[in-house]
């Protein structure tokens, strides 16, 4: 199995070690103080240590403003972090040296660290394994295709809504992420692939090119943490940050109801992408349990009625599984459910993580599946998982880590 040890970075810039103040994670955005951080030593722990990649540019504007600077500031300091990928932006040239003092000593740029980078032989797509600053791990994936270089985004360090089939389903909720660390994602991915030219060279991409698609469809449910992927999903289009279009940020979600309505009050147009499995409700109900407490009607409903998402299109993902999900009927029963909503479905046959259990289906089945949803008129790919020589889907290297660990 080919795979590339990860850079060892330092994580940690000078100042949790010098003061020794824990980085805590708290509250998104919090309103600008505007105040200059006393730098008396006695006082230093009196403030919080902030990761500089959960700030959206406004603040950083805020806080210039307060501190009697020009708001510009906040975009050479973003352009240097986002675009120049420094690892200090604050000693991005034209800064004036009294920037970070003035501004942003409680603010740390705090990465993922990867900890194992695995490169597909079959279809370059990499995997990075990421220990977060708690040890925590999650797993990131960038996945090549043609112009386009996108990576898939973890939103937790687990999952709490036990899907049957997902192997990070089972692992049960260990914690939410905050912005920093799903911006982070992209922030150190994007440092790879400039450290690693030669991956671009394979793949005939010119040396300037970074991440330019992100799909929440790594570790956990990006709904049930809403607060930190609206702020990621902010700083993520910032035009002078990673200038990412919403419309190439996709979510993808078991259907979580309440989630939903709050992230498209916030970003009406990001791309939805729903994770049906199973077009009847008591069959969806015993894969995936949040469709007890959200039945997929009131999802599809949801959907009809939000105006941009009928009129973008809504991404419907579905793994088929043997003898559970892949019948004709269920395929019939799909196009009905779905009747009215402007829908393309990516059929995904199902990786097997526990063969006695789940299995994938028949190429056949997989076939009739599609030909039928194809005849009705909506559009249809089979997605095979990326990268099936690193374990690129679902929680498997994280698990497969856990279990090396344990023994
Ligand atoms: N929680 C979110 C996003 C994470 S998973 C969601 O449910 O949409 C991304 C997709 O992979 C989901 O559609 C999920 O159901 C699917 N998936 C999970 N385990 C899988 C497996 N073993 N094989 C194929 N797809 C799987």
């Amino acid at each position: 199995m080919p795979w590339i040890d990860g850079r060892n970075r330092a994580l940690h810039g000078g100042f949790a070690q010098i003061f020794d103040c824990k980085p805590v994670v708290h509250e998104l955005f919090p309103p600008a103080t505007g105040q200059i951080p006393d730098t008396d030593l006695n006082h230093i722990s009196d403030f919080i240590v902030r990761n500089f990649y959960s700030i959206p540019r406004i603040e950083l504007e805020q806080r210039c403003l307060g501190a009697g600077m020009p708001g510009v500031h906040a975009s050479t300091v973003f352009r240097a972090a986002y675009k120049s990928l420094l690892d200090d932006p604050w000693t991005a040239s034209n800064l004036p040296v009294a920037m970070r003092p003035a501004v942003g000593l409680d603010l740390e740029t705090i990465l993922p660290e990867p900890a194992r980078v695995l490169v597909s032989r079959y279809d370059r797509s990499v995997k990075f394994l990421f220990r977060l600053e708690d040890g925590s791990m999650i797993e990131s994936v960038l996945m090549p295709e043609r112009r386009r270089v996108t990576l898939c985004v973890s939103s937790q360090v687990g999952c709490r809504q036990a899907c049957t089939f997902c192997h990070t389903g089972r692992m049960g909720l260990l914690r939410n992420l905050d912005a920093g660390e799903v911006v982070g994602q992209v922030v150190a991915a994007n440092r790879w692939i400039a450290a690693n030219p030669g991956w671009l060279e394979d793949l005939n991409l010119p040396s300037f090119q970074r991440i330019t698609n992100i799909v929440f469809m790594g570790m956990g449910e990006p709904l049930d943490n809403v607060d930190s992927v609206a702020g990621a999903i902010t700083i993520m289009t910032d035009p002078l940050g990673l200038g990412l279009a919403l419309r190439r940020i996709s979510v993808s979600t078991a259907g979580h109801l309440e989630g939903m309505a709050k992230l498209l009050a916030i970003h009406p147009d990001v791309r939805l992408a729903i994770s049906l499995h199973s077009p009847f409700e008591a069959e969806r109900s015993k894969i995936m349990p949040i469709n007890r407490k959200w039945p997929l009607g009131d999802v599809l409903r949801a959907l009809r009625e939000a105006p941009t998402q009928n009129q973008h299109g809504v991404l419907i993902q579905y793994t088929m599984i043997d003898g559970v999900n892949d019948s004709l009927r269920h395929a019939e029963e799909l196009v009905r459910v779905t009747n009215g909503l402007n829908v393309k479905v990516n059929l995904i046959p199902l990786n097997e993580i526990d063969p006695s259990r789940f299995r994938g289906p028949a190429a056949a089945a997989v076939e009739s599946f599609r030909d039928h949803l194809h005849g009705a008129g909506i559009r249809v790919m089979v997605r095979y998982s990326k990268g099936q020589d690193i374990a690129a889907a679902c929680g498997q290297l994280v698990t497969e880590t856990a279990w090396a660990t344990a023994r």
